[in-house]
């Protein structure tokens, strides 16, 4: 199978369309080369707020684009809907799950993470965790079903299971999640229901580590955690969970009933270091060279999530979306200086900008290095960067809506329960 080649030109394929994938994209424009962007999914999703689609604060289409779209303007760049399953390294080939096979020159690897469970994946029915859409629909949907269950529920053990609801993972991820849940319970809800009060929602944010936002200096971790307990969270650090299950979870010695889990800890790579037999660190991503190559094959490179390196001075470079792009952009240029039979350029550093998470609608905590803000100023710094680097100005101006709304009228607008009143993924609880 070959996509649409013009005679002799130098043929790359990119897997995924994730920050690193498209900024790779853009970073080999005007260069003679064909490229086919492959992806399972048909558009970029912007991860960054998948917390807020889960929290019914955005809809679906404000946080994702279809690739298809992005690159409409780029006539050598073919976009394929399909699934990588391997690699055939000595073919140069891209092995594809309906069993096509798709040659490349350069084969560029972006292949992103998703959570992990530590050896328990059992627990991904109980716990789903936040990665893509659907990860993200689901979360809502038993988010809000649990209010509507309790609604309904006349037994007061079981409303205040319903009424329970744990994050696990006190990331950036998971204090989002759990601060705006509780702006949720505390003031969007609560009018809207006859025979509940939702401000009596438990929201517990489990972490095994000593603190909340552990890749921030300790003073905006601790300012955090503070935040988090006065919009009512309550914040369990030092504990392991040891089980989840549909009844709750057990932390500690500690059981705690909960019909509502939320996974925020954790990651594993794409198979892509398998579909190589490359080196891989524990977490499965795969141990690439200073210049991004995959080692014994210097015409394909690995970016993002799904590798490991460290900067030159022994920093491991972050998982998060600068560095996969920063890596996209490496990558592109290291291409660009092959085809011209220039010197390739020294090897990748990461250039780090800063660390930001946010706290309910309200505040956020912002690690410059040396510069380091809190509250209403680093959340409005938050909001901007955001809208800065979403895709289209329509989007930005949706989400400023969405926000503004939030803001003033405490109304969040994708309050939908989508996928039927009943659970129909394998691990919903079973409604009681
Ligand atoms: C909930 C959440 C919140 C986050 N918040 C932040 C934040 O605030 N700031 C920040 O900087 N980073 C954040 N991140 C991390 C950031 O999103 C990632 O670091 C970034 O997306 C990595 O980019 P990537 O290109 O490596 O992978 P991704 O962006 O994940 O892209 C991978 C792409 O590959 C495709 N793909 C995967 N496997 C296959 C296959 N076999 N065949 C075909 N296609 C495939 C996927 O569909 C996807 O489109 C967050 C992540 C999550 C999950």
């Amino acid at each position: 199978m070959d996509a649409a080649r013009s005679e002799g030109r130098h043929r790359v394929v990119i897997v995924g369309g994730g920050f690193g994938g498209l900024q790779a994209v853009t970073g080999l424009a005007g260069l003679p080369v064909d490229i086919a962007l492959i992806d399972r999914r048909n558009y970029h999703l912007f991860q960054p707020l998948l917390y807020q689609v889960a929290t019914a604060s955005l809809a679906t289409s404000e946080i994702a684009w279809p690739i298809r779209y992005l690159v409409r303007r780029r006539p050598e760049v073919t976009t394929m809907l399909a699934t990588v399953v391997g690699v055939d390294a000595t073919a140069r080939r891209v092995l594809l799950d309906d069993g096509r096979a798709l040659p490349y020159d350069t084969l560029v690897l972006a292949t992103g993470a998703r959570h992990a469970y530590f050896g328990h994946d059992e627990w991904e029915a109980f716990a789903p965790g936040l990665k893509t859409l659907e990860d993200a629909t689901t979360v809502r949907r038993r988010l809000l079903l649990a209010f509507e269950r309790a609604e309904c529920e006349s037994d007061p053990q079981e409303r205040a299971a319903l009424l329970t609801f744990v994050i696990i993972g006190a990331g950036p991820t998971g204090v989002e999640l759990a601060g705006t849940i509780a702006e949720l319970a505390r003031s969007t809800l609560q009018p809207d229901f006859r025979h509940i009060d939702t401000r009596t929602a438990r929201v517990v944010l489990i972490e095994a580590g000593p603190r909340v936002l552990a890749g921030f200096a300790e003073e905006l971790s601790a300012y955090a955690q503070r935040s988090l307990e006065r919009l009512g969270v309550e914040v369990e650090l030092n504990q392991p969970v040891s089980e989840c299950s549909p009844d709750g979870v057990v932390f500690g010695s500690r059981v705690l009933e909960a019909r509502t889990i939320i996974w925020a800890a954790g990651v594993r790579a794409s198979p892509a270091a398998d579909w190589l037999g490359a080196p891989a660190d524990r977490a499965g991503r795969l141990m690439v060279l200073p210049d991004l190559t995959v080692p014994g094959w210097p015409e394909i490179f690995a970016i993002g999530d799904t590798v490991t390196i460290a900067d030159p001075d022994g920093k491991p470079v972050p998982g998060i979306a600068p560095a996969a792009k920063q890596q996209g952009r490496y990558v592109a240029g290291v291409i660009k200086s092959r085809l011209r039979g220039e010197a390739t350029p020294p090897a990748f550093r990461y250039r780090h900008a800063g660390s930001l998470a946010t706290i309910g609608k309200r505040l956020a905590v912002i690690d410059f290095g040396r510069i380091k803000l809190r509250g209403a100023l680093a959340w409005w710094i938050w909001g901007f960067a955001h809208i800065y680097f979403l895709i289209g100005l329509r989007n930005r101006l949706s989400v400023i809506l969405s926000w503004l709304w939030i803001h003033m009228r405490d109304q969040r607008s994708a309050r939908l329960i989508t996928q039927g009143r009943q659970s129909t993924d394998s691990g919903e609880a079973a409604p009681r």
